[in-house]
């Protein structure tokens, strides 16, 4: 059994894949609590369910792009079969995770977006780093910057764990925190090579918009 929080069909908001439609199966629990966090009501609302209920749930939603998000999923180990489950399926698959836990066993066949918590989510020393030489291409790394200690701090791991070579790498920033115009400024001053993004979700509902 694993505890769901919410299935439901939208776009997806961030990564590479953003504006397609999506299926969301958001797992209940997560063992970080970042500053900056809009998903609160994940941490312990939920119902158990068992993969096959979850299978026939999302065949009704009819979208063959699947994300499983949390709190952090891969928090409860059923995570793991669920993705395999939902590969064999046929459904093309993304992973979010806070990249505190291991992504060592996750099915090669999903596409993993791997938080690094940058300093201002307080989280930064959950980071679990042995986690960068199991990245495939396919793979995004995600820095989510609130502050310019923040930005300095993502340049130094993209140059410490050769992250360029790995996979895509994915800036975004703090929602009302960090001006988007001031990260784009500092990403084209240095010519760095990573997709800047928005939550595009947030700049269409309103932010604290649950399900979306
Ligand atoms: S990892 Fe995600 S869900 Fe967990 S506290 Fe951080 S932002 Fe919230």
């Amino acid at each position: 059994m694993i505890k769901i929080n919410e299935i439901y069909k939208s776009i997806q908001g961030e990564s590479s894949k953003a504006g397609l439609p999506c299926t969301f199966i958001r797992l209940t629990y997560c063992n970080l609590r970042c500053s900056y966090c809009d998903s609160e009501y994940s941490f312990y609302d939920g119902t158990e369910m068992e993969i096959e209920e979850i299978l026939s749930e999302i065949k009704m939603l009819e979208c063959n792009l699947v994300e499983v998000t949390g709190g952090e999923p891969l928090f409860q180990k059923e995570c793991l079969d669920l993705l395999k489950r939902l590969c064999d399926e046929g459904y093309e698959v993304m992973l979010e995770t806070g990249g505190s836990l291991p992504i060592e066993n996750v099915d090669k066949r999903v596409m993993i977006i791997l938080d690094l918590k940058c300093p201002s989510s307080g989280m930064m020393k959950k980071n679990l780093y042995e986690n960068a030489y199991h990245l495939k291409q396919i793979d995004e790394i995600k820095f989510v910057i609130g502050t310019k200690e923040d930005y300095q701090w993502a340049k130094e791991k993209m140059e410490e764990f050769n992250l360029y070579q790995k996979c895509s790498i994915l800036f975004s920033t703090v929602f009302g925190e960090l001006s988007p115009q001031t990260l784009i400024e500092w990403i084209l001053e240095d010519n760095l090579h990573v997709r800047f993004q928005l939550q595009l979700h947030k700049y269409i509902w309103d932010p604290k918009t649950k399900g979306v």
